[in-house]
């Protein structure tokens, strides 16, 4: 019987992950078809569980993540400790969950980054469930301080509230730059990574995530936001100097690691990135 993949959120027909899902069903001779429903967050709950139950899988993305962890029944501490579920599978009578997100960021940014983030300072947008990951991720990473900037400052003060105990000793704070504070580099500490993880980008009109002229000296700069030929902040960054690199990274390495919580095998990520690589020639 073809075993059911689901993307489920709101939009989702953006989405890059039946392209490269479907490609790695192929590649390893599953008889199964990954596909993209949109749906109402009150239809979420109800949803996954009937699709879990009936031997299916998948991914959750926004604005679902939230409800999807307080619905899977088995999480797993990536789950637990930012609040956001993006896989779920059924496994041993019980709905799993877990959230790839987290560990497909370290992998990315051990792809853009040549040293480690031991005793630096990171800069995290956005203070939703992607930013949730970041701020897990670059902890993991043993980033010593993580600032976060968020347009509802209350939003950011909630994050660092219900996470600085679980990424101790990693020191989690809200930043509010003074109108002449300049770049984030005037805080102190070594350089790391600033991670865009608002919802900015996904247009061509919106407004940059942050200013190159606020970039730290030495940080790279990762977008979890994804366009073809990278967003308007990547294109603009690497035009003036900066590493920066766009959300596919991300994106592969999260779909890469949620296969294997399905099939419980290796993905075959060579299959993965040639169906996304291809996807950008696509209009
Ligand atoms: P979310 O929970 O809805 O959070 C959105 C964030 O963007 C919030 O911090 C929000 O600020 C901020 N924001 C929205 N509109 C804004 C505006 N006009 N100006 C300034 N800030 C604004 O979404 P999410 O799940 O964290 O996802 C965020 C982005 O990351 C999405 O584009 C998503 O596709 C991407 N993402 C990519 C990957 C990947 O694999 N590449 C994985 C996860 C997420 P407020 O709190 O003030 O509303």
């Amino acid at each position: 019987m073809t075993r059911l993949l689901v993307l489920l959120g709101d939009p989702v027909a953006h989405s890059l992950s039946p392209r490269f899902q479907n490609a790695a069903l192929e590649a390893e001779g599953l008889d199964a078809r990954y596909v993209a429903m949109r749906v109402d967050e009150s239809d979420l709950p109800g949803l996954l569980r009937g699709i879990a139950r009936a031997g299916g899988a998948g991914n959750v993305t926004l604005p679902h993540k939230r409800i999807a962890a307080r619905t899977v029944e088995v999480a797993t501490e990536a789950v637990r400790l930012t609040g956001a579920c993006n896989t779920f599978w059924f496994e041993d009578g019980a709905i799993h969950g877990d959230n790839t997100d987290v560990d497909g960021l370290r992998g990315a940014i051990g792809a853009l980054l040549d040293r480690p983030l031991d005793g630096s300072r990171s800069l995290v947008l956005g203070a939703g469930g992607g930013a949730r990951a970041a701020v897990l991720a670059l902890a993991r990473e043993g980033a010593a301080t993580i600032s976060i900037r968020n347009r509802t400052r209350s939003r950011a003060q909630r994050l660092v509230e219900e996470m600085a105990e679980s990424v101790a000793p990693t020191r989690l704070e809200v930043w509010v730059p003074a109108p002449d504070s300049g770049p984030v580099q005037r805080l102190g500490e070594g350089p790391g990574v600033v991670v865009n993880a608002t919802s900015l980008g996904l247009r061509e009109s919106d407004p940059l995530p942050l200013d190159a002229s606020e970039m730290p000296a030495g940080a790279v700069a990762m977008d979890l936001v994804y366009a073809e030929g990278g967003t308007r902040w990547v294109r603009r960054l690497r035009d003036a100097g900066w590493t920066a690199a766009d959300g596919r990274e991300m994106l592969l390495r999260q779909g890469a690691l949620s296969f294997e919580r399905w099939w419980g095998r290796p993905a075959p990520i060579d299959a993965m990135r040639t169906a996304l690589d291809s996807s950008e020639a696509t209009p």
